[in-house]
């Protein structure tokens, strides 16, 4: 067998950029998928050349056929995916529920939700003969942090992601492929871009400050290769004992 090989989606930016080149450096030929097929480009130009092979995907994870293309081709190329990392996303539209058009709900819903269970779905019949890992990102927002008000679509696919992944965790245990989740609190990537802010969300923010900042251990966002460590553990054999688990990165955030 050649080297492992990993699908990261999300991987033109942040935390999923990140863990690409993170995999290609400890030897994984990696297949960044993305919507914005110059970023990944330039991750992937951005990683040295340690002996491993990385190709770029373009497509939307939350379209069955891009998905399912996007798949096949990394099969054609190496006939084998041992990591799948479910990490695209968007923050989508924040705003009050009164205010949150149906069509803005759906939009980050389809992306981050659809697009999880889409890359899943679409791993399994590769992955099912010899095993392998699945991370999924998820967050602190849905799961033990409630007062980002405005971000009810985003919490609510978050939420739903953990539920999926221990789903999926269970049912897949008989093929040896591991599902685990990551929650990360703020970390310093360009997810801004994917954030909508509208103005319906100032009337029922609910104030909360801290002095000190909101991040106990570093008092600033974390680093998406501090992620991106998480990342590889999981989906390294050091993790073979864990799945159906959420693990939170957040430097304490969310507790507070
Ligand atoms: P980022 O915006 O820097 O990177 C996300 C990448 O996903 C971008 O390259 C973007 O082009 C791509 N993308 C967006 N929609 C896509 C689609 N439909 N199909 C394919 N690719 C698409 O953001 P990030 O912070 O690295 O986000 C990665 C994940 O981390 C997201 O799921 C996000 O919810 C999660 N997360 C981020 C933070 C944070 O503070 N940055 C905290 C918790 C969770």
């Amino acid at each position: 067998m050649g080297n492992k090989v990993a699908v990261v989606t999300g991987g033109g930016s942040g935390i999923g950029a990140a863990a690409a080149k993170r995999f290609a450096k400890e030897g994984m030929n990696v297949c960044i998928i993305d919507i914005k097929e110059e970023r990944a480009e330039k991750v992937r130009s951005e990683i040295a050349d340690g002996g491993a092979e990385v190709f770029v995907a373009e497509a939307d994870v939350s379209n069955k056929e891009d998905v399912f293309s996007a798949i096949q081709q990394v099969m054609e190329k190496w006939g084998q995916i041992d990591v799948l990392f479910a990490n695209a996303g968007i923050n989508g539209t924040i705003t009050s529920i009164e205010e949150m058009e149906a069509e803005d709900w759906d939009q980050t819903m389809t992306i981050n939700l659809r697009g999880t269970f889409l890359l899943v779905k679409s791993v399994i019949p590769h992955m099912k003969n010899s095993g392998g890992s699945i991370i999924i990102t998820s967050s602190i927002n849905g799961n033990r942090m409630f007062k980002n008000i405005g971000f009810s679509a985003y919490s609510t696919t978050k939420a739903g992601q953990v539920a999926f992944m221990k789903m999926a965790a269970l049912e897949l245990a008989r093929y040896k492929i591991r599902v685990n989740a990551i929650c990360p609190g703020a970390i310093d990537t360009n997810i801004d871009q994917n954030t909508f802010t509208q103005k319906g969300v100032e009337e029922v923010k609910i104030p909360i400050e801290y002095p000190e900042g909101n991040q106990p251990l570093e008092n600033a966002a974390g680093k998406p290769e501090q992620v991106a460590d998480l990342v590889y553990f999981l989906a390294s054999d050091q993790s073979s004992h864990i799945t159906g688990t959420e693990i939170y990165i957040d430097g304490a955030e969310s507790l507070l």
